[in-house]
């Protein structure tokens, strides 16, 4: 059984609706071709249409200042395009009832955000409410579409398959409870031969108060299902063709990588590679259940694919991720010396100013890390100046080469830094599990650093990525 995640892109109009549809009808015929009678599936998540749930949390700000005006006209809009779509993707006779359904949680939205503009406060338990609506409507609006095209779709409330704790804007899962409620709501329908289909991103705690699981949050929806009922794959249909060996905006030639392990996809999210948070996948991986980020535009393309661990490949590396727009913080302090305590006090600057370090290099009596946010810069370099001497130099980028090959191949690390050519490195960093080299260079220089680098190691694809 597969679960086939879709994001916001792939449910933002008609056009995606119909590629949708194409697509979980390729799915459940191959299904079929493969089990015989008994095909069980696919499961359907899907994201809110397209920018929604900014807009929704948007209309929640608009409330939490007093703005009623301003939330209604935005609700007015976001009901019109729920509204438009639906009709022409919903056949006549499930029309009204979809409408209906709509209208009925508009109106319930509306007045939730005219009450809390009286109050001008917005509690977090209110934005889930708020928030969630995105995917419970789209996904009764795909359900429906899947039904007008001949496939026997169930709609699911995700307020009674996901059970979460009540961690409002960042809820966990709570997996025994989860299993109990899927098996409860979607296994039965799946029993009669029909396709669940369930808005991502929600849950509900275990006295059914709506919560959401943080932005982003269908992929983690997708693993949490699958994980639960024991899929045999999950699939993350977005809009691009899967992680690829570089950016394809600063470098010419990327391809798409066709297998990763979960640890190299982690790597290579933390330094820009969006396509998904690898954190909302570890329900998957934790129980071995591969992962696989398709493009809705290119449907058989083959994607890549995440595994616990891959097959070794020919090439040494992996891909190359990069940051744009970060800050170097040098703290040089002689009192680091021969000191112990010393990190606990500096990070701990760091932490109270809620700002999260990614690379970190220490040397005798300097330690330096990079930051993004530099919004409480000044008050850390107060804070830190206190104990040391600190300095900061803006409008640096990270590249993070990523590959299992440097674990095997002691002699790569040094082509890897020789790679960039004369372009100066400020800091390398090299974990111990040595699955990566992360190094900080100039912004000015990343162009020209990345081309060089993949076309040294990540020459002569032979199918090239043809980014839809
Ligand atoms: N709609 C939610 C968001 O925009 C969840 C998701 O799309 O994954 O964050
Ligand atoms: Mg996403």
């Amino acid at each position: 059984m597969v679960v086939m995640k879709f994001g916001g892109t792939s449910v933002a109009d008609q056009t995606a609706v119909e590629r949708l549809i194409a697509i979980v009808r390729a799915q459940r015929q191959a299904d079929a071709q493969q089990e015989g009678g008994d095909a069980r599936g696919p499961i359907v998540v899907v994201s809110a249409l397209s920018k929604v749930t900014d807009r929704l949390l948007g209309i929640a700000a608009n409330a939490g200042a007093g703005d009623i005006e301003g939330a209604q006209t935005n609700l007015r809009d976001l009901r019109q395009r729920h509204k438009a779509i639906s009709k022409v993707i919903v056949d006549a006779v499930q029309r009204e009832q979809v409408i209906q359904f709509l209208d009925q949680e508009f109106d319930g939205l509306e007045r939730i955000v005219q009450a809390l503009a009286v109050l001008r406060e917005v509690s977090p338990r209110w934005l889930d409410a708020i928030a969630a609506t995105g995917e419970l409507l789209s996904s009764r609006m795909v359900a429906a579409a899947l039904r007008a095209h001949g496939l026997l779709a169930a709609w699911i409330d995700a307020r009674r398959a996901v059970v979460t704790t009540g961690d409002h804007t960042a809820a966990a899962p709570l997996f025994p409870e989860t299993t109990s409620a899927l098996m409860a709501h979607v296994d039965p329908p799946l029993a009669a031969g029909r396709i669940p289909v369930v808005g991502g991103f929600v849950g509900a705690t275990t006295d059914g108060v709506t919560t959401t699981l943080g932005r982003g949050g269908s992929d983690y929806s997708a693993a949490i299902v699958g994980a639960c009922l024991g899929a045999g794959e999950i699939q993350i249909w977005t809009d691009v063709d899967g992680m690829l060996t570089a950016d394809p905006r600063i470098v010419n030639d990327p391809f798409v990588v066709p297998h990763l392990s979960f640890a190299e996809a982690s790597e290579l999210a933390y330094f820009g590679a969006k396509v998904l948070h690898p954190a909302t996948i570890q329900p998957a991986v934790a129980r071995s259940i591969p992962v696989r980020i398709l493009n809705s535009h290119r449907p058989h393309a083959r994607g890549t694919l995440i595994t616990g661990e891959r097959p070794p490949s020919s090439r040494p590396l992996t891909a190359i991720a990069s940051k744009k727009e970060v800050s170097v913080v040098s703290i040089t302090s002689t009192r680091m010396l021969m000191a112990h305590g010393f990190l606990r006090r500096l990070f701990e600057v760091f932490e109270r100013w809620k700002t999260a370090v990614d690379v970190i290099t220490t040397s005798e009596v300097t330690v330096s890390v990079t930051i993004d946010d530099r919004r409480r810069l000044p008050a850390i370099m107060e804070a830190l100046s206190e104990f040391a001497e600190v300095d900061a130099e803006h409008d640096m980028a990270i590249v993070c080469v990523v590959g299992e090959g440097l674990q095997s191949d002691p002699g790569l690390i040094g082509q890897v830094l020789q790679g960039v050519g004369d372009v100066p490195i400020q800091l390398v960093s090299q974990a111990a599990s040595r699955r990566n080299v992360t190094f900080v260079i100039r912004e000015a220089d990343l162009p020209h650093a990345l081309n060089q680098l993949h076309g040294q190691f990540f020459a002569a694809e032979p199918a090239p990525a043809g980014l839809a």
